[in-house]
This record gives C-alpha cells, structure tokens and sequence, in this order.
C-alpha cells in the first residue's frame, strides 16, 4: 500500500469501483472514463510504479496479469473479435495512475498506431 495511491485504495476496497475479477494478487474493475464499449483496468494489489518497476521478483504476477486480461476478454465474449491490452508507461507513455495497470480494451476496432 502507497499512501495516497488510487489504485492501492481500489485494491483495498477503499475507493468504490466496478469489480470484473479479483483474487490474492490481482483486480480488474471497469475504467471510469471508458474508451472503448469494453474498458477493464487489471491491476496488482500491491503497489508496483509501472512496468519498469517490476523486478525479476514480480515475472510471474506480470505474466498473470496478461493471463488474466485474456481470461476477462474471453469472459466479456471479446477474445474471438479482437482487443487491445495496453501498458502506458511515464509521462511520454501517457500514463497519468502510478499504479502499474494493464487497459484491456475492446468491442470495437482499434486504429493503428495509436495516438
Ligand atoms: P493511464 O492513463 O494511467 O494509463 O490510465 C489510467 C486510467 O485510470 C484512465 O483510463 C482513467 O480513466 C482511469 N481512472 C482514473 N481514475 C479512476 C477511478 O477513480 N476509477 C476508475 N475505475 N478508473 C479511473
Ligand atoms: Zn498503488
């Protein structure tokens, strides 16, 4: 837990959001500002930067976290037509949470590239 971190505070159930998964290690709850009819934040519980902040400690949880985005777009019927995960890293990357979060986002078809 980061003090004042919003997604710790979501993690912890502090901050309401709307919960798609959660276990020991991971959530995913539904964007608040949705770009896309599907738009699913998968975040770790315990407080990671972003992604240049995960140490060899945390391969594992990382691979989990992508294995969990699939396993949600297929439970959100998304997975056969096609979705987009998304790790926006430091300010050029677009990322404005520092609680490292993977965006799955889908139900409609992605440009490339994007902005
Ligand atoms: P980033 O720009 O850091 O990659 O993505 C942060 C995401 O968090 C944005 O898509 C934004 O809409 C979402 N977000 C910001 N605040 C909240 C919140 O309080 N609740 C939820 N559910 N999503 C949030
Ligand atoms: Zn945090």
């Amino acid at each position: 837990m980061t003090p004042d971190c919003l997604f710790c505070k979501i993690a912890q159930g502090k901050i309401p959001a709307t919960p798609v998964f959660s276990n020991d290690e991971i959530v995913a709850f539904r964007d608040i500002n949705p770009q896309a009819p599907t738009h699913i934040l998968v975040i770790p519980r315990n407080h990671i930067t972003s992604i240049v902040d995960v140490d060899a400690a945390d391969e594992a949880l990382a691979g989990r976290l992508l294995r969990t985005a699939a396993s949600i777009a297929k439970a959100e019927k998304i997975a056969d037509s096609g979705f987009r995960l998304v790790l926006n890293c430091n300010k050029d990357g677009g990322q404005t949470v520092m609680h490292l979060h993977v965006h799955l986002m889908g139900g409609r078809g992605m440009a490339w590239p994007p902005g």
